[in-house]
């Protein structure tokens, strides 16, 4: 199956002498050109579900497969390559470099995969301009774009490789509520527009509607 799938998939952390059961038999499949939300509280898994689907976290048991890749077998390095080439992963935190303008962030990307800066310039620009990041925007620095803005790079920074998966992590928690419904408006058009198996984690089920579907994670378990 194409898209992202999750089966059955246990994840527990070291606690004490004990472990916390963080994901307890998580099951999900997001089709391509789908948009998924997953809402939860504060401490009920969601991060933990997004680094497990991204391959950053192997799961106790349970299966995870990307774009019809079985991930349980990669060594680091398949799993790098995998994550490089298919996910692509919109971080809670903006890891934006701050030397870099808008543009030189995607196109960082290009040079990450072998490509010159030069070459991934059309790319780069094509994706910063379907993101809004236009009218010279796409040269300021971070900290001279807003919030938003600085999300919207992000994005397309993601999706530089063509990713199968998009993986989003509390996308709107840093902005007031308009520009959090555009981000998740715009998530929603880039999920048609490049075909990808977008999940979206968010504590705020006022956005999840956007979604094409909404799922709940309670304590780990999701439903
Ligand atoms: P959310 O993103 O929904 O806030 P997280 O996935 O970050 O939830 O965390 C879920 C639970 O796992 C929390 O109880 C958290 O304290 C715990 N947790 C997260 N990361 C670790 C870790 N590296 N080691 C131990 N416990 C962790
Ligand atoms: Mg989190």
């Amino acid at each position: 199956m194409n898209g992202l799938t999750l089966q059955d998939v246990v994840l527990t952390y070291p606690d004490g002498d004990r472990r916390l059961t963080t994901l307890d038999r998580v099951s999900l499949h997001a089709a391509p050109g789908t948009l998924t939300a997953v809402v939860g509280p504060s401490g009920s898994g969601k991060s933990s579900l997004l680094a497990v689907a991204a391959t950053l976290l192997r799961p106790d048991s349970g299966r995870v497969l990307v774009a019809g890749r079985d991930t349980a077998g990669l060594s680091p390095r398949q799993a790098t390559e995998l994550r490089r080439d298919r996910i692509g992963i919109v971080f809670q935190q903006p890891n934006l470099l701050a030397s870099l303008t808008a543009l030189e962030q995607l196109q960082a990307m290009a040079h990450l995969r072998g490509v010159s800066a030069k070459a991934g310039l059309p790319r780069a620009e094509r994706l910063l301009a379907s993101v809004g990041l236009t009218d010279g925007r796409q040269h300021r620095r971070p900290h001279q774009l807003s919030g938003g803005e600085r999300q919207r790079v992000n994005i397309a920074r993601a999706l530089f490789a063509e990713p199968a998966v998009l993986l989003v992590d509390e996308p709107t928690s840093a902005l007031d509520h308009d520009r959090g419904a555009r981000i998740v408006d715009l998530l929603a058009a880039v999920t048609r527009d490049h075909d990808t198996a977008t999940v979206m984690v968010t504590h705020d089920r006022g956005f999840a509607a956007r979604a094409d579907r909404t799922l709940e994670l309670t304590d780990g378990r999701l439903s």
